[in-house]
């Protein structure tokens, strides 16, 4: 488990599942997951999971998760600035915390890229996020130029910056750091790099939202994590848990990195 001076953080494993799983196929997912991490004991106070299936999989999730009572947590991969209007295609955080989110991923490397989102952008959803109670989980990482160019930290130190300027100093916020490069490419940083850059992004919390907050904020490590690696990075004292893509989609490795602390040598 993380630990900072007195300050304990629950790790969290998070399952980022992308364009996958329609609404069906989420429930016998969720299912499965489920029983699988009570067959393996899994206590959910000691490591906190959550989901973040596509949008029209919400509804069904929510459903499932409060009828059996699972103690999981899901979130959506995005979500508008705005509340309501002529916003065609988007969807607001009132919806979203309807639905029970609890957390929203916001500014991932895909909507950065595929969807030109800017640092202004992200820190506007950030704002709107936890105007609605939902817990942001801010991406922030290097393309693999900026790596060559400026080193691992310097990108998603500005970015962090950014996303954190409007950002009320009693915010409760998750921050991910992932390399771009190491994205669904099968090559992660180094336990090292992470801890490096999630040191550094602490420091961006604490300046921003002071000592107490960044004390207590989980800052996790994405790209390519899997049931191999994930126990390395859980060593590295500011790492706080995983932002899983690729491998959340596969329950036996999913709930295999969600178990790593019992894996040999932890
Ligand atoms: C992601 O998309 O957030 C991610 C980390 O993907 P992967 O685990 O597949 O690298």
């Amino acid at each position: 488990m993380a630990v900072t001076g007195s300050t304990r953080r629950t790790p969290l494993i998070a399952g980022n599942w992308k364009m996958n799983l329609d609404h069906l196929q989420s429930i016998a997912f969720v299912q499965k997951l489920a029983w699988s991490l009570k067959d393996a004991r899994h206590d959910f106070d000691t490591v906190e999971v959550a989901i973040f299936p596509p949008y029209t999989d919400l509804r069904s999730v929510q459903t499932l998760v409060s009828a059996d009572k699972l103690p999981l947590a899901f979130g959506a991969q995005d979500l508008s600035e705005h509340d309501s209007g002529a916003f065609t295609g988007e969807i607001s955080g009132a919806f979203l915390a309807q639905l029970e989110c609890q957390y929203v991923i916001i500014g991932h490397s895909e909507r950065r890229t595929l969807h030109s989102e800017t640092d202004a952008h992200v820190a506007a959803k950030v704002t709107a996020a936890l105007k609605h109670n939902l817990v942001p989980v801010i991406c922030v990482g290097e393309t693999a130029a900026d790596l060559e160019e400026h080193g691992p930290s310097a990108v998603p130190v500005s970015q962090l910056r950014a996303a954190l300027a409007g950002v009320d100093t009693a915010a409760d916020i998750v921050v991910a750091y992932e390399p771009v490069w190491a994205i669904g490419s099968g090559q992660a940083a180094t336990p090292e790099q992470a801890e490096q850059v999630a040191a550094q992004l602490r420091v961006v919390i604490s300046e921003a939202l002071g000592q107490d907050v960044a004390d207590k904020t989980r800052i996790l490590y994405g790209g390519s994590v899997k049931a191999s690696n994930i126990a390395a990075f859980m060593r590295e004292p500011n790492v706080d848990g995983a932002l899983v893509g690729g491998a959340s989609l596969d329950i036996h490795e999913f709930s295999s990195i969600i178990r790593y602390q019992k894996h040999v040598g932890v």
